[in-house]
């Protein structure tokens, strides 16, 4: 006799999901600030660093079409490139779940997540040196 036992997956833990609270765009001295619901951290991101870590299928293109895991820990890891437009016009709000800059050249299709986001933060040097 069968005695099936269904056993569900129950998400027991339930983190907080990181969310601006603030989102300051600083042209002047190229960065963008956001404050994260967690822990108060503030986060700044240099827009040169922040449009190569554009997660767009356009910026991601040629082989990195077979390698959708794009998974940069820190933003202040990736090269830039030079004579790449690295300005920003503007930022908007993506329904409630992203920022889509409007960049200097008119690239506006990737869409920043706040968990991509909040993945991508610069982070203080953890080396002590
Ligand atoms: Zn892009």
């Amino acid at each position: 006799m069968k005695n099936p036992t269904r056993t569900k997956h129950q998400t027991m833990m339930n983190p907080t999901k990181p969310k601006p609270t603030n989102i300051t765009l600083n042209k002047t001295e190229s960065f963008l600030e956001i404050v994260w619901n967690i822990d108060g951290q503030v986060s700044r991101y240099p827009l040169p660093q922040l449009r190569e870590a554009c997660p767009c299928v356009e910026c991601r293109g040629g082989h990195a079409y077979m390698n959708p895991a794009y998974d940069p820990d820190n933003l202040l890891t990736l090269e830039l490139k030079p004579a790449r437009d690295y300005t920003v016009q503007t930022v908007n709000m993506v329904g409630n779940y992203a920022l889509q800059p409007i960049w200097g050249d008119d690239h506006s299709t990737g869409i920043y997540t706040w968990e991509y986001l909040y993945k991508l933060r610069p982070q203080a040097d953890a080396d002590g040196g």
